[in-house]
């Protein structure tokens, strides 16, 4: 059984607001899984990238996938250390003052190395979880992929036992001497929320958007 928090370490310690950061395990995996994608971060020959991706949490391990000619997968297949960022923005922290402006937001830093998923079990898994996380419920829906998409398709696996959270929640904090200013001063709350599902333009009569496309939105918690 895994434990209740990660440990911290050197490089998964805040410096900044750590009052605002937490090794829960279940905030951090809350925060992945209602997160719809990551960006993951990788050093190629000295250089820094981060690249926008989706990703899926199984237990334990964090999948991503794309092409198997993806430079970034193929950049790190080989155990590369990465850094996994997933963030929820939840509202712009509008203040008096421009230099206390902010973000509500729910963020989860991962570390660890990412390894190649050859077994064929793991692979068929971590393909589908990939395709429920984006839209849950959309695996027995959709023709999953033949033999030769699965060869076409890299997925990597990346251990979810070195990991931080992170939040900011609340109103502004401004400075006493500005709180009188005539100054509109509070949060706009910001989420992902799906608009009216669109046809595509070569849809057959007659195919109607299943429930779990009309009513999206992304898990949280409890649900
Ligand atoms: C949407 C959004 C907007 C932000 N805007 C700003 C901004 O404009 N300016 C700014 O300074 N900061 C911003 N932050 C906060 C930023 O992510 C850092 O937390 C902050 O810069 C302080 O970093 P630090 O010096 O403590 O980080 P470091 O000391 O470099 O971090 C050490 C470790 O702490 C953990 N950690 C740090 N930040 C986070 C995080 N956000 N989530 C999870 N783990 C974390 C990681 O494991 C990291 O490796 C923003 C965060 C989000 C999600």
């Amino acid at each position: 059984m895994s434990a209740d928090s990660f440990a911290p370490t050197e490089r998964t310690r805040p410096h900044r607001h750590p009052e605002r950061g937490t090794y829960d395990r279940e905030v951090v995996e809350r925060t992945l899984d209602e997160a719809l994608y990551c960006h993951v971060g990788y050093v190629v020959d000295g250089t820094p990238r981060v690249l926008p991706t989706i990703h899926v949490r199984v237990g334990e391990t964090i999948y991503i996938h794309g092409s198997s000619a993806s430079h970034m997968l193929r950049a790190i297949r080989d155990g590369s250390q990465v850094c996994l960022v997933a963030t929820i923005l939840d509202g712009l922290v509008l203040a008096r003052s421009a230099f206390n402006h902010s973000m509500n937001y729910r963020s989860a830093v991962v570390f660890g190395p990412a390894r190649e998923v050859t077994d064929p079990d793991e692979k068929w898994m971590a393909q589908k979880a990939l395709v429920d996380h984006v839209c849950p419920g959309r695996s027995d829906q959709a023709r999953m992929p033949n033999e030769k998409e699965l060869r076409q398709t890299s997925i990597l696996a990346i251990p979810l036992r070195e990991a931080s959270a992170k939040a900011r929640t609340g109103p502004p904090k401004d400075d006493e001497e500005d709180v009188l200013l005539p100054v509109w001063a509070g949060v706009l709350p910001l989420r992902t929320v799906a608009g009216e599902p669109i046809d595509a333009p070569d849809l057959p009569p007659g195919i109607a958007p299943p429930a779990n496309v009309r009513l999206y939105r992304r898990p949280t918690a409890g649900s």
